[in-house]
């Protein structure tokens, strides 16, 4: 049995926590917002391990400036946070070749194959086993240009497991009957699966490790001490902690606290915005993914959830919700019925690194200290299997995969 303290109550940091605990370890969960509300709250609930291709892939570059200039348009970079996102920016265009994608996209199929079970497993222990769906889901096109323009992509997916079976506008409506007649051509991804509230979810397997003897505390960690190859203690807004072994999972701040760690990463707020029509008189069969747009709708418990943009604004900068106006464009060019009087709008921060792998294993220059963080627009999927595996570190059993791709120091 160890003593573990890990910064973050997002789904990793919670996910990790309740692995840890059922391990038999005594687990500190430290975190500066309240357990599941920073980008953890807001998702759009995938557990898609059809979504293992990173990001940037190639003819990205020719892209961008269609995307930038289009005021409906997935990309927005706030001109003033340029210059800082700028080597990012760089890094990111520079994995994209195909050689990188494909590597990539392996190492991420591995970690995000098992989602599925590995939530069905912790939501089963925290008693909240209604919210997680097995599921298919529709990538909708407007065009089969646009379709065959993702070959690449699609490809990738299916050399790596992801089975799929493509639908022409009347096996659409088949099986989506809501949808707008507006696509050409869909991808009906099998096998996947999503949560009903990300939030409860998170919300949730917290109230069950503290049920369990783990603790949380509210506290902002502002430094660490470091000693000998170790940390030794956080000084956080409430004094003092010593730590035995720490666990970074500080989502989008997790650069802030490598940097402490001596390990600085390349890490950006790539931030999105969602959309939950509360009484939406629409209900779903699966979520759906117009590829064009880039938005993703689910069904939720609380409404039909849209979401998506990639916003390079910073951390700090106030939202423009703006960005969610443009989602609610796409949302009734998708269902012209919704009804959208009542609704809610969020703002997150997805912690990605620029070759959309997150960083998960030990720290190479702090004996005690792990990471799992940054795993971009796939957190949600990489939460539980990245609790599992770090679980296995902690207590000295070889994980599954193999962590060489999300080293720490791989930049
Ligand atoms: C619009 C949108 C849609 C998305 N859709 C999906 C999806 O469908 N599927 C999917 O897999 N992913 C999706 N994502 C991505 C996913 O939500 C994130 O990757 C994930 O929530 C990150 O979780 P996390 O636990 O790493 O970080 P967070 O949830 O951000 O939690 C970070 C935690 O660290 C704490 N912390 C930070 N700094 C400190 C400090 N100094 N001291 C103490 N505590 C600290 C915070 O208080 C917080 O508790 C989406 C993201 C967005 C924005």
């Amino acid at each position: 049995m160890k003593k573990v303290t890990i910064i973050g109550a997002g789904i990793v940091g919670i996910a990790t926590a309740c692995y840890l605990r059922r391990d038999g370890h005594e687990v500190t969960v430290v975190t500066a917002d309240p357990v599941g509300e920073y980008c953890s709250f807001g998702n759009a609930g995938m557990l898609n391990s059809a979504g293992c291709v990173p990001q940037a892939v190639p003819g990205i570059l020719a892209k961008v400036p269609a995307y930038l200039t289009d005021p409906l348009g997935p990309l927005t970079v706030r001109w003033s946070h340029l210059p800082r996102a700028m080597p990012w920016l760089l890094r990111f265009l520079a994995s994209a070749t195909r050689k990188r994608v494909a590597r990539g996209a392996d190492a991420l199929s591995a970690l995000i194959k098992p989602t599925v079970e590995c939530y069905e497993d912790l939501a089963r222990y925290a008693g909240c086993a209604d919210l997680i769906r097995r599921s298919g889901y529709l990538v909708a096109y407007e065009s089969e240009h646009n379709y065959r323009k993702d070959a690449f992509v699609w490809q990738l997916r299916r050399e790596r497991g992801v089975e799929t079976a493509l639908l022409d506008p009347a096996g659409i409506r088949a099986l989506m009957p809501q949808l707008a007649p507006n696509y050409a051509c869909a991808v009906h991804v099998l096998n996947q699966g999503f949560v009903t509230n990300p939030e409860r979810l998170t919300k949730s397997l917290a109230a069950q490790f503290e049920r369990d003897g783990g603790r949380i505390v509210q506290r902002k960690v502002l430094a660490i001490e470091v000693g000998e190859g170790s940390a030794r203690a956080l000084q956080t807004d409430a004094g003092g902690m010593p730590v035995d072994n720490l666990v970074i999972c500080a989502g989008v701040h997790s650069g802030e606290i490598t940097a402490l760690l001596g390990e600085p990463v390349p890490i950006e707020a790539e931030r999105g915005y969602h959309v939950t029509y509360t009484d939406p008189a629409l209900e779903l069969p699966m979520p759906v993914h117009v590829s064009d747009a880039k938005v993703f709708v689910t069904p939720m418990e609380m409404g039909v959830r849209v979401a998506g943009q990639a916003e390079f604004a910073g951390i700090y900068a106030p939202p423009n919700y703006q960005r969610a106006d443009v989602l609610e464009t796409h949302m009734r060019r998708m269902f012209p019925q919704v009804h959208a009087a009542d609704k809610t709008r969020w703002m997150g921060r997805r912690p990605s690194m620029p070759d959309s792998l997150p960083v998960l294993g030990h720290s190479i220059k702090n004996a005690n200290v792990y990471y799992g963080f940054g795993h971009g627009h796939l957190g949600l999927c990489g939460g539980a299997p990245t609790g599992r595996i770090l679980a296995d570190l902690v207590g000295g059993r070889r994980p599954e995969i193999d962590l060489n791709p999300f080293r720490v120091d791989r930049f």
